[in-house]
């Protein structure tokens, strides 16, 4: 028979049972790290079983300890005013008169200063690379096979502007300690031969890494079920029943479920789900597309985000994924062709080489970021229901922060706090 540990043994005392609600990145890194600590975790989720039309599969699969400064920062709102007006520009927001929107923009517009991106960096920092770390650890140990690549990032730019803001960036990034280099039109087409890189310039991040996201979720998905963990799919939780305090149960429209814990990992309809708890959680969808090349001619060697366009290229094995655009719509997936055409278009203008039929008769793939009025994620426990906990909005780099976040999640579940100083990431901070 198993021992448990005195001390774990009086930690699980309240907590033998737990439900994560959500089958994304976030959701599944959550149950791993909880199932690891010997819990007994079950993931409830409006996905069908082997769906992987959703974000935590079609995102461009980096990794980026690069991404220092959240979404919420000084000159972004000039630059969206600009980018609103562009057809084809990599930012949209759809006019409508929704009070969750016009709140979250406020919220957005108050958190675009200095002093978010001042103490949000070095946090978004410490959980990259913590998170980085863990990709690779979690595959060794694991023996999982989601392709981890530790070939870095490439910040490519055509224009002086960006040419000036990448290099301030990296100034900021050497400053924490990251191993940067910068690389001029020669080095870029020598680096980038195949496709024949044609900028002026480019920031080489070599601290970043890339997964193919699909396999990852299909692989950490197969371990956990070998794990024990039971998944309900096609469950959609549309009822939280309340009790003293506390969720009783939760109910979608078959099935009832019920735990010691419940913690919300449904990425971006996670505000609808507790609304009816009064809880504010402040979340934008952001919608993103990606075309999806199989079997390229000539591949791209370093995952690539091109400045101007806003567009990132990752080669996935044989194939290169192509993403970019940030729509606030709604939870809408349809495809604004226009959105599309302006990815379509960039891609050509920074290396001479790519063949632009390559997209001819691709379908664009659609997914929702759960975006963060201040580019922060909301991880912790709720304060005011005593088993309910929080493990979502992290907008552009919820494939990057799933392990850390579902790692920091279960230390503040079993322990009562976690080794990263999680104050900022309060998931009531907007009540
Ligand atoms: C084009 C694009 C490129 C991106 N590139 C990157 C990248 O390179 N690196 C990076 O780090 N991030 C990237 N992202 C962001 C990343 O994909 C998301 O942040 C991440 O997938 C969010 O994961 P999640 O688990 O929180 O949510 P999701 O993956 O959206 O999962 C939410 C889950 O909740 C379930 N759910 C929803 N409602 C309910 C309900 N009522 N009841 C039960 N279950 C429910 C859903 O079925 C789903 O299983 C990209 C996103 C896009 C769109």
């Amino acid at each position: 028979m198993m021992m448990i540990p005195l001390r774990r043994a009086f930690r699980f005392y309240n907590m033998k049972k737990a439900i994560v609600i959500g089958s994304g990145a976030v959701g599944l890194c959550t149950a791993y790290f909880l199932q690891k600590e010997g819990v007994e975790v079950s993931v409830v989720s409006a996905s069908k079983k082997g769906d992987s039309d959703g974000c935590s599969y079609g995102n461009a699969g980096m990794i980026v300890p690069s991404h220092l400064t959240p979404l919420a920062a000084p000159g972004v709102i000039r630059k969206g005013i600009k980018w609103l007006l562009d057809p084809q520009s990599p930012l949209y927001i759809k006019p409508r008169l929704n009070a969750d929107l016009i709140s979250w923009l406020w919220h957005f517009i108050q958190s675009s200063n200095t002093r978010n991106v001042q103490e949000a960096g070095p946090l978004l920092l410490e959980m990259n690379v913590e998170s980085r770390d863990l990709f690779k650890s979690i595959s060794d140990k694991e023996a999982l096979n989601y392709h981890y690549e530790r070939g870095g990032l490439m910040m490519l730019y055509k224009t002086n502007a960006y040419q000036d803001e990448e290099e301030h960036l990296a100034e900021k990034a050497r400053e924490f300690g990251l191993e940067i280099e910068v690389l001029n039109a020669v080095q870029l087409r020598d680096h980038e031969n195949q496709l024949e890189a044609d900028v002026l310039g480019g920031v080489w991040y070599k601290s970043d890494a890339h997964i193919v996201p699909q396999r990852f979720m299909e692989e950490i998905t197969d371990l956990l079920v070998k794990k024990g963990v039971q998944f309900h799919y096609d469950k959609r939780i549309d009822s939280i029943v309340k009790e003293n305090g506390r969720i009783k149960s939760i109910k979608s429209l078959q099935e009832e479920f019920e735990a010691d814990e419940y913690i919300l990992c449904s990425g971006s309809w996670s505000q609808e789900m507790v609304k009816t708890l009064q809880i504010n959680l402040p979340i934008q969808a952001g919608k993103g597309y990606h075309l999806h090349i199989p079997s390229v001619p000539l591949q791209l060697k370093t995952p690539s985000i091109l400045c101007e366009a806003k567009v990132a290229m990752t080669p996935m094995l044989n194939d290169l994924r192509i993403s970019g655009t940030m729509e606030f719509a709604g939870l809408d997936l349809s495809v604004n062709k226009n959105r599309v055409e302006g990815i379509k278009n960039s891609v050509d203008k920074y290396f001479k080489k790519f063949d632009k039929n390559l997209f001819n008769g691709l379908i664009p793939w659609a997914g929702l970021r759960p975006v963060s009025p201040d580019g922060l994620p909301y991880i912790g426990r709720s304060k005011s229901i005593s088993n309910l906990s929080f493990n979502t909005g992290h907008a552009m780099m919820g494939l990057s922060f799933a392990p850390i976040s579902g790692k920091v999640l279960s230390e503040i579940l079993l322990n009562g706090r976690s080794k990263i100083n999680t104050d900022r990431l309060d998931p009531e901070r907007f009540n």
